[in-house]
């Protein structure tokens, strides 16, 4: 990659990104600033509703009936500095991991939000675990330094041992808790100062010539400055210096400290995102890789909304371009039914309000509204075959049955379960034998809100009811070889909505077994959705 020409600048200056964070870390908080200084918020607070709503389960199934607000919190454009700031929202809740995953496959750098006070919780190593199988860069922000907060050695080595990757401070706090003052900026040699008083301001930053510069005693009380320059000599020492490549290919990350709430420090990491990058990279597709620079406009589909609009039963495709300059009204292939496609009305994601886009560049997400045509892991193309790979579908780890409690409405739940499961939103199997479907998800909590819309978008009321299945996987294998496992095994096997066979198990002895009899089929928990 290193001898590539310069990307064209309107590419080069997009950073497309997500935010991981475990619940409660700040990543609302942090989202609000970033908006912010994009100025694409006038004022802190606008989308409080969504953190908020996330908490309960009740506020959750208004907010997946509201829309508009998940919407446009979806992907959010904004510019800053000469930069253009995408940022993909991943849903919070643990019982989405699989929206979670798909959604850091179209982005290309993720930020790291852990609670100074807290360190490196559950959710933060999973979600770490997915930036690093498809080797993500990654860029540490250490929130709430406001509070009470561990040692900043002990933070950084708690980073580096659980997630086993180097940490480079990129600046290093100044006291803590009611005597935190601010950061000292070891990339810049600049002091931060924070501004208590106003929340919402930036913070004033002074150019301090080195830890030896006399400017500093000015702003600094005596014991804090000489505990600031014993532990940056010792960081100097003991850490390793930030290295961009190393960065880049996701065996470092650079960390910043800060308050979010007092807006400290989220300009720094924002100018951090902007000057370290990474821009726009090449995307994998089976055929080939694919250039950010190249001509032709490619994209895929990884994530679909639908029933945004109850009034039209519409669905948007999120789609991340791979490649080229989009414009509005342009005509592409849809390479999985190989038919054109206008797109006449994409959808730009500026903080609250959806806009018409009329033109969009690789690294760009835009919102495409379509009937149904759109999947993940589609893609789009000037008239290329291309199948974008990585982005996986998950075996679902809970099975329910469900039926239709009103007999008359049981035709239109075949159609209503189809639809979610090409939104991504549940696995839908249906048994060789016997009728109705079986529904998988990844967490319990998807059960009732898949309940609740299929009665309020369709009008269907449901039951879902325990099923004797507890896990799922795809039949992969020669022809003869998967046919003879089914027919042997008729009350095990289902068919998912793409008509892909899959092995319905009670038990791992159940897999144990087929993978002792039929050596030439191999059962996968994921499957590529190309
Ligand atoms: P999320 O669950 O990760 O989206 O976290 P939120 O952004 O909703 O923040 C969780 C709680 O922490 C909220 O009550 C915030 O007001 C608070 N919070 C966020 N950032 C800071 C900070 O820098 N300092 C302090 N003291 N509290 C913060």
């Amino acid at each position: 990659m290193t001898n590539r020409a310069p990307l064209p600048a309107e590419i080069a200056r997009r950073r497309t990104f997500a935010i991981i964070a475990h619940p409660d870390a700040g990543k609302t908080t942090l989202t609000e600033k970033f908006l912010l200084f994009g100025g694409a918020i006038q004022m802190a607070g606008q989308v409080r509703a969504k953190g908020e709503a996330r908490r309960t389960r009740s506020d959750f199934m208004k907010l997946e009936q509201d829309r508009g607000i998940s919407v446009s919190a979806s992907a959010m454009s904004f510019d800053f500095k000469q930069f253009r700031f995408n940022l993909v929202d991943t849903p919070g809740h643990s019982d989405f991991s699989e929206d979670t995953y798909r959604t850091l496959t179209a982005v290309d750098t993720a930020v790291m939000v852990i609670d100074g006070a807290k360190g490196v919780e559950s959710q933060t190593r999973k979600l770490f675990e997915v930036c690093r199988l498809r080797d993500l860069p990654i860029v540490t922000f250490c929130n709430k330094m406001d509070r009470e907060a561990r040692d900043t050695f002990e933070i950084i080595d708690e980073i580096q041992e659980n997630l086993a990757i180097d940490v480079a401070p990129a600046s290093w706090p100044i006291g803590q808790g009611r005597d935190f003052l601010g950061c000292y900026d070891l990339l810049h040699d600049r002091l931060e100062l924070m501004d208590r008083a106003d929340r919402n301001r930036v913070a004033e930053s002074l150019k301090i010539e080195g830890l030896d510069d006399p400017k500093l005693a000015e702003h600094l009380p005596a014991d804090l400055l000489a505990k600031l320059r014993e532990e940056i000599e010792m960081a100097r020492e003991l850490l390793p210096a930030f290295d961009r490549a190393r960065f880049l290919e996701g065996t470092m990350t650079p960390i910043w400290f800060g308050s979010a709430i007092n807006s400290f420090g989220v300009k720094e990491l924002m100018d951090g995102i902007g000057e370290y990058g990474p821009e726009p990279e090449p995307q994998k597709a089976a055929e080939r890789m694919v250039m950010p620079e190249e001509k032709p406009v490619t994209g895929f589909v990884f994530k679909v909304q639908a029933n945004m609009d109850p009034k039209h039963r519409d669905r948007v495709a999120f789609v991340r371009l791979a490649s080229g300059h989009f414009e509005r009204g342009m005509k592409l292939l849809h390479v999985r039914t190989k038919k054109p496609m206008a797109v006449s009305s994409p959808v730009l994601f500026l903080a609250a309000d959806r806009e018409l886009a009329e033109e969009a560049w690789a690294g760009d997400i835009i919102g495409i509204p379509n009937h149904g045509q759109l999947r993940i892991g589609d893609a789009l193309t000037e008239g290329e075959v291309l199948h974008f790979t990585g982005i996986p579908s998950f075996a679902p780890e809970l099975l329910q049955s469900v039926r239709s409690t009103d007999p008359m409405k049981a035709k239109h739940l075949e159609k209503a379960l189809m639809q979610f499961a090409e939104e991504g939103a549940a696995k839908v199997f249906k048994p060789s034998i016997g009728s109705g479907f079986i529904v998988g998800v990844v967490g319990a909590l998807q059960f009732d809100v898949l309940a609740s819309r299929i009665e309020i978008e369709y009008g269907i009321p449901v039951r879902f009811e325990p099923s004797q299945f507890t896990s799922a996987r795809w039949v992969q294998g020669p022809k003869d070889a998967v046919e003879k496992l089914v027919n042997a095994n008729k009350q095990h096997i289902s068919i998912d909505h793409d008509g892909d066979v899959v092995f319905l198990t009670r038990l791992q002895w159940d897999i144990d077994r087929v993978l002792r009899d039929y050596p030439e089929v191999k059962l996968s928990a994921t499957k590529e959705m190309m």
